[in-house]
């Protein structure tokens, strides 16, 4: 991966710790609109390269947010369970101190893989002021992503595109792929709103009822029997889900997909992308070639993120659902209204790259 470009990277601080064993690093990519913001992974094979590639995304990520951040990501090569949990925590409290210089001025952290609000106190113990991080137990201004913000989102952004598209959310089918923290959400916004959810999925296969599935039930039976296919209806295959005739499909667990092999099946007319990565840009373009609305996972599930900034700022969650339903509102409609050939991840990208760059014009970092 090139290290430079117009935009970025400004650091990438590579640490290792002799006490305690801990490798790590942070890389900052762009820092014009505020301090980088990024979750900090600890993954056994984690790369630099891969840090990098995810800091970049964060700046994009944050811009088309139309957040005041940069993007920046952290990794600790580290397998967390393959150690105590007081390990786990000299190792978090150790990567603190190392990169403490950029904190928060340059880099704000939060949680990612394997890190959970536990290891934010303590890297915001470490560093010394809750503005350390995002993710924090709420009992020190903490904002969960339990709450729902990223599902919210997503069913936000959903609900702007089918208004968009002349339609009425009303009545509606909908699939959810995974019934997780963003897929409950999804779904219980999504039903609230006058849709009809079709299909769920979870790791343990599909749920299908044409007469629409509730909420309710299914949080019930989760709950109960730990998967959603022991609702009443259907039970197919997980991958069946994609290929149902319904008008709107969620991604909302694993990358990848909408493959090659079945983005021909699709038949939504509007794809909304709570997962990262659900599907490649070529296959994103067969369907925007075919006039399906795809939202891009940087738009879409932007909730999350938005809900981190309220936390920087210390509201709480009325204010935050508040704040993530008008900017996923806006920048919806503004990357629909730019968008040509149905490309909307090209609009949204040059949308987020003309923030950054208006920017660092404005820092002097760029010439006019
Ligand atoms: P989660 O762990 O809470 O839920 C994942 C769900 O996916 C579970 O219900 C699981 O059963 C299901 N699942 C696993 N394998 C499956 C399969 N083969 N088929 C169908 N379902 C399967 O995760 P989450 O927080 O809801 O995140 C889901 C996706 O959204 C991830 O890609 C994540 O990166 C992305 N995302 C999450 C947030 C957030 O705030 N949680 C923010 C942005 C993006």
């Amino acid at each position: 991966m090139r290290r430079e470009d117009e935009f970025g990277f400004e650091k990438i601080i590579e640490v290792y710790d002799q006490k305690t064993g801990m490798q790590g690093v942070c890389a900052i990519h762009n820092t014009a609109r505020g301090p980088g913001k990024g979750g900090i992974r600890m993954v056994p094979d984690v790369t630099t390269e891969e840090v990098m590639g995810l800091a970049r995304a964060m700046t994009w990520k944050n811009a088309m947010a139309d957040l005041p951040f940069g993007g920046a990501k952290s990794g600790i090569k580290a397998d967390p369970k393959a150690m105590t949990p007081a390990k786990k925590e000299e190792m978090m409290r150790a990567f603190a101190r190392k990169i403490k210089e950029v904190v928060p001025g340059e880099y704000i952290a939060g949680p990612d893989m394997n890190v959970t609000e536990k290891e934010m106190a303590e890297f915001a113990d470490e560093i010394g002021t809750p503005k350390a991080c995002t993710g924090k137990p709420s009992n020190i201004g903490g904002l969960p992503h339990e709450l729902g913000s990223t599902g919210f989102g997503v069913a936000v952004c959903t609900r702007v595109a089918v208004k968009h598209m002349g339609k009425d959310l009303h009545g509606m089918t909908v699939a959810i792929e995974g019934f997780g923290n963003v897929g409950t959400f999804a779904m219980k916004f999504l039903e609230e709103w006058g849709a009809k959810v079709v299909a769920v999925s979870d790791s343990k296969g599909t749920i299908y009822e044409k007469d629409g599935l509730k909420y309710a039930d299914l949080m019930k039976i989760k709950a109960e029997k730990g998967t959603v296919t022991a609702a009443h209806g259907e039970k197919l295959d997980a991958a069946k889900l994609f290929e149902l005739p319904v008008d709107i499909l969620i991604p909302g667990a694993r990358p990848d997909v909408i493959h090659p092999g079945n983005v021909n099946h699709i038949h939504a007319k509007i794809v909304s992308e709570a997962a990262n990565l659900p599907a490649k840009y070529e296959v994103e373009q067969v369907l925007m070639k075919k006039g399906v609305v795809v939202l891009p996972d940087f738009v879409a599930n932007a909730g999350g993120v938005i809900s981190s900034y309220c936390e920087t700022m210390g509201w709480d969650s009325g204010k935050m659902f508040k704040v993530v339903e008008d900017k996923i509102t806006n920048n919806t409609k503004v990357m629909l209204e730019r968008t040509k050939d149905h490309d909307t991840r090209k609009a949204a990208m040059e949308i987020a790259k003309e923030r950054v760059r208006e920017s660092m014009i404005k820092r002097g970092w760029l010439a006019k």
